[in-house]
């Protein structure tokens, strides 16, 4: 597989550093798409990055607790995690395994790590839902490694396409309205990778190995910086370049245009709406 030729690239347009946090039970994490950046970034509302072999930082893990309006995309790279919601689905997640979440009008569960020690890595992107879909009724979806298209180009450049298209290669995970893709990109020393991404769509890249430079100028994006991708109607596409080993998610998608009230695992349109949302919780 070869990559598209990309007549003009995105730009970085800057890098952004995330802020350590915890989360559910003591797990410590690092946000690096924040609220800041919602509008930003529509229709992405949130990325969590998660790396440690110390079990006291993990163990707690995500005991139940709601969603409502948008999707969670969670991408393990190691680890295993236990999940069960409300809606009565279980599910295991190990190593390069997905799981794609649509909270939509409401779900309560769990997510709890399944082991006492040793590495856990992985992500947990939370995508917004178009207005119009936030109270459909919620769909889950576990997604193992090896229904996940991996491509390899003829550097060794190798794709892992869990949304969108890639190298030729489509994911089974399409959505209607943001058309998001969502990459995992390992560059061997001295490769360029290039990928055809849709003018209006914002993006963004997430280096979580080596560093990586964006169209081929500007400073190079380093281990644990999402660099954000320029938004530009005359580019193509975005080409991206690493020195060294490096390895790092492309996420895009197209915006919403439309109102975000948040709080917390809650996200609608309205503050209306959201008071709805913990009445609803707080009736079950
Ligand atoms: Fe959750």
């Amino acid at each position: 597989m070869t990559s598209p030729t990309i007549r003009q690239s995105r730009e970085l347009e800057r890098q952004v550093a995330g802020q350590a946090t915890s989360d559910g039970s003591g797990v410590r994490l690092t946000r690096v798409l924040t609220q800041d950046l919602h509008r930003r970034l529509d229709p992405f509302l949130m990325l969590d990055a998660f790396r440690s072999d110390d079990p006291s930082e993990y163990i707690g893990g995500f005991p139940a607790h709601p969603h409502r309006g948008f999707e969670t995309v969670t991408y393990l790279l190691a680890g295993r995690i236990r999940h069960r919601d409300s809606a009565g689905n279980e599910g295991q997640l190990r190593a390069g395994d997905v799981q794609w979440m649509t909270a939509a009008r409401g779900i309560v569960h769990s997510e709890m790590p399944e082991q006492e020690n040793g590495l856990m890595q992985g992500f947990q992107l939370w995508l917004n839902l178009p207005a119009r879909d936030k109270m459909n009724a919620p769909a889950y979806r576990d997604i193992p490694a090896r229904e996940i298209p991996i491509v390899t180009d003829g550097q060794g450049v190798r794709v892992t396409v869990i949304a969108g298209e890639a190298l030729g290669v489509k994911d089974a995970v399409q959505r209607p309205v943001t058309a998001p893709i969502f990459l995992d990109v390992r560059l061997p020393a001295g490769t360029r990778y290039a990928q055809a991404l849709p003018a209006a769509h914002n993006a963004f890249v997430y280096v979580y190995e080596g560093e990586v430079r964006v169209g081929d100028r500007g400073p190079a994006v380093g281990s644990w910086r999402m660099g954000i991708l320029t938004t530009d109607a005359a580019a193509d596409g975005v080409v991206l370049a690493a020195e060294r080993p490096s390895r790092l998610l492309l996420i895009g998608g197209a915006p919403l245009r439309e109102p975000i009230a948040q709080h917390g695992p809650f996200v609608m349109n309205t503050i209306a709406e959201l008071r709805r949302a913990f009445d609803d919780y707080a009736a079950g």
